[in-house]
Order: C-alpha cells, then structure tokens, then sequence
C-alpha cells in the first residue's frame, strides 16, 4: 500500500501536488490554504467513465462535497451534471457554468423559493422525498406555468454499513420515501398537472466501502420499477445515488469499476439511463489541507501541535472523529515524537489529528490529507477565524479559486445599534 492515500502528491524532499511544491503555495498564498489537484479529480472522474464503458449514465457530482466554483467548473468541462441540496448550490451550478438541465435536486427540506429557482432554471429533475413535497411542488410548476420533472427518492433500506451519521437508506431515517409507500405516490403524480414523472432515485449513505449494498438497494428499486411498469409508469432513468467510500488511512475502497459491477449486473438491459451521484469519491483524495506549525507544546501526558488550521477550517476530525493522514511537507531526519495536532480554538474538540508520530519544528508545514471533499464546505467562522484560500493545481500551473477571506468580509453585514 503507497504510503498516503492521495494520488498525484509525491517528491522525495519536499511535497508536490501535481507538479507545483507545496512549500511555494504556502509562501505565494499562506496558510491555511486548500489545495486541489485537477488531475486527481478528473482521474476520478474517468473512473465512473470507464466503469459505466459505454452505457448511457449521467454523472451528477454532488455539490455539497466541494461547491468552489472552480471545482464546479473543472466538472462541468469534463461533461458532468450536478446533484444539489438548494438553491444557493443551484446558483453555484450556474455560476460556474455548468448546466441546468443536467441538475437533480436532493433534499428533505425544499422551499417554494428554491423551487421556483429550479423551475425557472430547467433542472433536469426533482428528487422529491415526500408526499407534502409533491404537492407543494404541482402548486409551485402550476402557479409559474411550468412543468416539474421528478423522481421520488425511495428509501430501500438496506443497511450499507457506514457511519450511522452519514447512513441515509435506513428506515429510521429521515430521508427518501417509504419503499412501500413509492407506488401509491407515483400514481398521485402521475395524475398531477404539473408533474411529469422521470425518475426514481436513492441514496443509501457515504464512505461506503463494500459494493453489495449499493448491489442489493437497485435490485430492491428495480422491483418498484417493474410494478411501475405494470401500472403504466414509465421512467427515463434509474438514479442509484453517491456514496462510494475512499482511503483515509488503511481502508481498502473498491474501485469504480468494482463498486458499480453490481449495480450494473443489476440493471443490465434495461433501457433507463443510469444516473449517478457521486461527492467524496470524486474529491476527496483530490485535495489536501495545508497549514503550519505555530508552536509546539510539550505536555505531561502528551504532545500538542499547535497550527494555524482549525475545527472551523476542516470539522471533520471534531465532528465525526474522522481520520486525515498528516504529513510534513518536508520531512526531516530526526527522531519522530507523538503529537496532537491541534487548532488554536477554544474547544477541546478542535483538534485534526490525535496521536501521531511526527518529526518537525515550529514553523514546519504539514499537509492535512484527503480534505477535498466535506472540507471547505463544512468550514465556519468561528472564532472569528477568516476562512481558509483555495488554490487549484493543474500541471504546474496553479490557480488560485477562492481569495482567503479578510476580517472585514466577516462583519460586512453586520451593524451597530442607531
Ligand atoms: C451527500 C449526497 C450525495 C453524495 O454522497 P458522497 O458520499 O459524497 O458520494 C449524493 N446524493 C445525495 C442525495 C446526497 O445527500
């Protein structure tokens, strides 16, 4: 197994993403910065095309993993739709030009203002997930005279072995439709004026790392299709979600290739297009969170590394006791001593990494790995804490895609008392 999960970062004295060194981001750009490889993305995304060889398959990247317009725009070049959660990530899609009718829209919680927007912009389907929705949204098409295509997101439940934060398909969970509710709601749609039907959909969780579930959830929703069938509904596509898990530190994640050969098995000679809805898998080994060493703190019990990354810049460590890789940016021939590394917040939770064993000086960089995906967008303000730049490496070019924030960007909006 390579020493770090991530492709297209090597060097022996020094890291390299791509072919820029990361010491030369840091010293053009500071820290902490973000830092992407647009080869590694797109690798990731030739991935699914070799996988889906030749079937017709959309893949929608799901937004919310990394919504940086350049990001979005690296996609939209490389022909891909968008999954997204709202309308503010609709506008990113746009934004960054990509296309509208290539978007599926996810999300338990959609308003009537982000359905106008969708209308308005044409996306190519509504994932609705419930029967208020439904109804909501025949009223919403009816009133702007337009036409809602949907798919109901149907909850399969089948247990796809993950974290049960990131688990979705369950159903103790609040997301998707009932499986045995689906054909009675697709009926209603049918009859509804307003309402094309299009689609089904499901999701069943992330980070997944064995392909059976994903297998066993289109097998259960290609049997709603058949019925559907039977009651003269007829869908364009098959929609089977994202969820496809990476290496953070030992896992053994299927390929592409592997974790879709049930899916495809599955649907083999089905006519539907295949939809696909992949975040982490597609960014997350394509990015790197580099900060550096503001003090070392010797402790009784332990060591402390103190950097100048945060709980605020990467939560995923605080939040889901997630592990990132971390290593030096330029290693250093010394012996190694346990550390915490650790943000100045004022939390015990703000901490990216327990217990590693390091070599390195105050002032030394560290790059925080796997930190593409639920990374910048998950990052907050707290402690009043400018959020971190973004830079994307593209051979040796690198672009910077997202300005560090200032200060006075944070109290903008803000006011004093008249
Ligand atoms: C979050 C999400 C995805 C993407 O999940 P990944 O694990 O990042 O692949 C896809 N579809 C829906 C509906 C989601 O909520």
């Amino acid at each position: 197994m390579s020493p770090h999960p991530m492709p297209h970062l090597g060097g022996s004295t020094t890291l390299r993403l791509e072919s820029v060194e990361l010491k030369a981001i840091a010293e053009q750009f500071g820290t902490p910065t973000y830092v992407y490889s647009r080869a590694a993305l797109t690798d990731a995304y030739r991935g699914y095309e070799h996988a889906l060889n030749g079937r017709r398959a959309t893949l929608c990247y799901a937004v919310k993993a990394n919504s940086n317009l350049g990001i979005l725009d690296a996609f939209a070049r490389l022909g891909a739709g968008f999954d997204i959660v709202s309308g503010g990530e609709l506008q990113r899609v746009i934004a960054a030009g990509g296309d509208p009718r290539k978007v599926v829209f996810s999300g338990v919680g959609k308003t009537a203002a982000e359905m106008q927007l969708a209308l308005a912009s044409d996306i190519r389907c509504f994932n609705v997930e419930s029967a208020e929705e439904l109804e909501r949204l025949a009223q919403v098409a009816r009133h702007s005279g337009r036409t809602a295509r949907i798919a109901f997101r149907v909850n399969p439940d089948v247990d796809p072995k993950t974290h049960p934060y990131i688990s979705t398909g369950l159903k103790s969970n609040k997301f998707g439709v009932a499986f045995d509710a689906a054909r009675n709601l697709y009926r209603r749609a049918a009859s509804l004026p307003g309402i094309e039907v299009c689609g089904i959909a499901s999701h069943i969780g992330s980070q997944l790392l064995d392909p059976a579930p994903a297998g066993e959830a289109a097998a259960r929703v290609l049997t709603l299709v058949e019925q559907l069938t039977r009651d003269g509904i007829r869908l364009q596509h098959i929609d089977i979600g994202g969820g496809m898990g990476i290496r953070y530190n030992d896992e053994a994640p299927p390929s592409a290739d592997d974790y879709l050969a049930p899916v495809l098995a599955v649907l083999a000679g089905r006519e539907e297009e295949i939809l696909l809805e992949p975040g982490r898998s597609l960014i997350g080994n394509a990015g790197l969170l580099l900060t550096r060493i503001e003090y070392l703190k010797p402790g009784e019990e332990k060591h402390f590394a103190i950097v100048d990354a945060a709980m605020n810049d990467l939560a995923r460590p605080a939040l889901y006791d997630a592990y990132h890789a971390v290593t030096p940016v330029t290693p250093r021939n010394e012996p190694a001593q346990t550390y915490d590394v650790v943000g100045p917040i004022c939390e015990s939770g703000d901490f990216l990494a327990r217990g590693r064993s390091l070599a390195v000086h105050a002032g030394d960089l560290l790059a925080i790995l796997s930190a593409g995906a639920y990374g910048m967008t998950m990052a907050s303000n707290y402690n009043t804490r400018p959020r971190a730049a973004e830079v994307m490496i593209d051979g040796t070019q690198c672009h910077l895609i997202r300005a560090r924030e200032r200060v006075e960007d944070l109290y903008a909006a803000e006011s004093r008392l008249p």
